[in-house]
């Protein structure tokens, strides 16, 4: 009896913000599964070197740049992937700002610039896709979410916010392409030991006393642990699962 399918041969991904961090870690499972990959990154240079190493690997990928904050990037996104790898059918929407401070700080310019990048772009590159997944009767979107979509934070308001709205699109988006062979899904990242979080998680003793105080499992994960969740929901083995959240956080929504 076949095991579960998770071949991307022949199918083209792209992934927003993955010239390191979670991103570049779906970006590196997704290849070993046969997917080309159009790594993007506000450093196109940062995304250029891995996709070199993946090329290197004998995969196909591309390097694109941008910032995600410029509403005028996702429809050149969409062509570039096209353009150059021949198609598209997997969109990740990981790129994020996330912006620190006590909510009574909060500023409508710096909410503007967050609420553009991690929810006005994603909404941009469904639009873009969503015609293409449907025509060819095929299509994942993942979108990268948050443990503070539920947990709620006052010391960053406006990037959990961003993040809540996030899982209520994956919802919408999830119903309307239901029966077009498209899925929507989100992952809940926890707490990941990734250059956002460079400042709190700079030495082991800080990543020690941040998973004591905050993460079940103990210990802060690290960004290639998102990239299974990933790639089932990109595969045929995932095919059955729409509309959901996961969260991959060592337990830390259950406190
Ligand atoms: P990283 O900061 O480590 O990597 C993200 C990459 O995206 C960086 O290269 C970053 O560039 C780039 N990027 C940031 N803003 C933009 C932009 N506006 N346009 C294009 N590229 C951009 O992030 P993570 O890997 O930690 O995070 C990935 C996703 O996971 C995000 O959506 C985040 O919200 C989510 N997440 C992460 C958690 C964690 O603990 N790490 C927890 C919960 C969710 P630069 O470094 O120059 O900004």
């Amino acid at each position: 009896m076949p095991g579960p399918d998770f071949n991307l041969n022949g199918k083209v991904a792209l992934i927003t913000g993955s010239g390191r961090g979670i991103g570049l870690g779906m970006a590196q499972a997704l290849a070993a599964h046969g997917c080309a990959i159009a790594l993007q990154d506000i450093d196109q240079d940062l995304a250029e070197a891995e996709a070199q190493k993946l090329r290197g690997a004998g995969g196909q990928a591309i390097a694109l740049g941008g910032d995600m904050c410029d509403l005028t990037l996702p429809p050149k996104l969409v062509e570039q992937t096209r353009g150059q790898l021949g198609g598209i059918h997997i969109l990740i929407n990981n790129a994020a700002i996330q912006s620190e401070q006590n909510w009574l700080e909060v500023r409508p310019e710096q909410a503007q610039r967050e609420w553009a990048a991690n929810l006005l772009a994603p909404i941009g590159l469904c639009q873009q896709v969503a015609p293409i997944f449907r025509k060819q009767r095929w299509g994942r979107i993942v979108n990268i979410g948050s443990i503070q979509q539920k947990l709620g934070n006052p010391g960053m308001l406006t990037y959990a916010m961003s993040k809540a709205a996030l899982e209520n699109m994956t919802k919408a988006l999830a119903q309307d392409l239901a029966k077009d062979g498209v899925t929507v899904n989100l992952i809940a990242p926890g707490y990941f030991n990734t250059w956002r979080n460079r400042e709190h998680l700079r030495t082991p003793e800080d990543r020690a006393r941040e998973a004591a105080r905050w993460v079940p499992m103990g210990r802060i994960g690290e960004p290639e642990e998102v990239a299974g969740t990933a790639l089932l929901l990109c595969s045929e083995a995932g095919g059955y699962i729409t509309g959901q959240s996961i969260y991959v956080d060592g337990g830390m929504g259950l406190r």
